[in-house]
């Protein structure tokens, strides 16, 4: 992620392995672990979204990849949907990359929603995570096979003001919340996240189509940075942020301004589906009248 905007992605085999337990940070968060499958490094979108953490998560990395050794990909998944001893049985496919922004270079989404039907039909709760900013074109690969009770399709939406100027390369808003739809008319599970919100932006004409869309679950997050990522984006982005009081914490809106944009979200959803927020902690949960106790986590079962 280090690259030009401009620079093609590459296809590659990954040479390690392709699934890992990922323990979220800062600790204190609500958030759950979650095994990550790391089928790309980086995203194809051009550009990237200004904000993107994986400037910060993956500045080692001289090119956005995906790896092309697929078949050794689907091994290992079927060895992790065989074992009963996880911590957590969510397979997130979107925390190193976008989950579907390299299909059309290395399509592979298809045959992991196979693996996932498969263990559905065997009775494993192992569930596979998709995470994208795509829209239409890019849920190709599952629009056109049968759903999957296994497989969660979850879409990262913003207001169009701030999609427009920040998150130019992905679909258009309207494009994903399309996406959205035909997938869960089709049967499939849809989850929405409404991440990173800007303070200031106007969130009611998108949260109201969320409404009315009533995903299984919505995530809220608002703006933010590990102190990587402040460093690597200087052009004035995160200037409203607060810088953290611990070393591994994130820079954030302060949390009366945090508090406003989740208090309206949750009150333009009308109660339409449950709710959680990304990376805060027990007392923000409390405060935006949340309970942490059963958290509606889209990284959770
Ligand atoms: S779509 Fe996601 S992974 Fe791709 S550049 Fe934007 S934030 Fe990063």
């Amino acid at each position: 992620m280090s690259v030009p905007p401009s620079a093609s992605p590459v296809l590659r085999p990954r040479r390690t392995r392709f699934i890992e337990l990922l323990r979220t940070t800062p600790a204190r968060t609500v958030c759950p672990n979650f095994y990550l499958l790391a089928h790309a490094n980086g995203c194809a979108f051009r550009p990237h979204c200004d904000y993107c953490y994986l400037k910060g998560s993956l500045w080692h990395v001289p090119v956005d990849s995906a790896f092309d050794n697929v078949t050794r990909m689907l091994a290992d998944v079927r060895r992790w949907i065989a074992r009963d001893d996880l911590e957590t049985y969510v397979l997130n496919a979107g925390n190193l990359s976008d989950s579907l922004s390299f299909e059309r270079i290395r399509p592979a989404v298809q045959a992991l929603v196979e693996e996932f039907r498969a263990a559905a039909a065997a009775g494993r709760r192992h569930t596979l995570l998709l995470v994208t900013k795509g829209g239409v074109r890019e849920c190709r690969p599952l629009l056109g096979v049968a759903p999957c009770p296994n497989v969660i399709a979850s879409f990262s939406v913003n207001c169009a003001e701030v999609a427009e100027a920040h998150e130019r390369g992905a679909a258009p808003v309207a494009d994903r919340m399309e996406a959205a739809r035909r997938l869960e008319a089709a049967g499939w599970r849809v989850r929405i996240r409404v991440d990173p919100m800007f303070a200031g932006r106007e969130y009611g004409p998108v949260v109201a189509e969320i409404r009315d869309l009533a995903p299984e679950r919505v995530t809220l997050g608002t703006l933010r940075a590990e102190s990587h990522l402040l460093r690597v984006v200087n052009h004035g982005l995160f200037g409203a942020l607060e810088r953290p009081a611990e070393p591994d914490g994130l820079a954030r809106y302060p949390l009366g301004a945090r508090l406003d944009l989740y208090r309206a979200a949750i009150a333009g959803l009308g109660g339409a589906c449950p709710i959680g927020l990304c990376e805060e902690t027990r007392d923000v949960w409390e405060a935006a009248g949340l309970n942490p106790d059963v958290p509606a986590c889209n990284c959770a079962e």
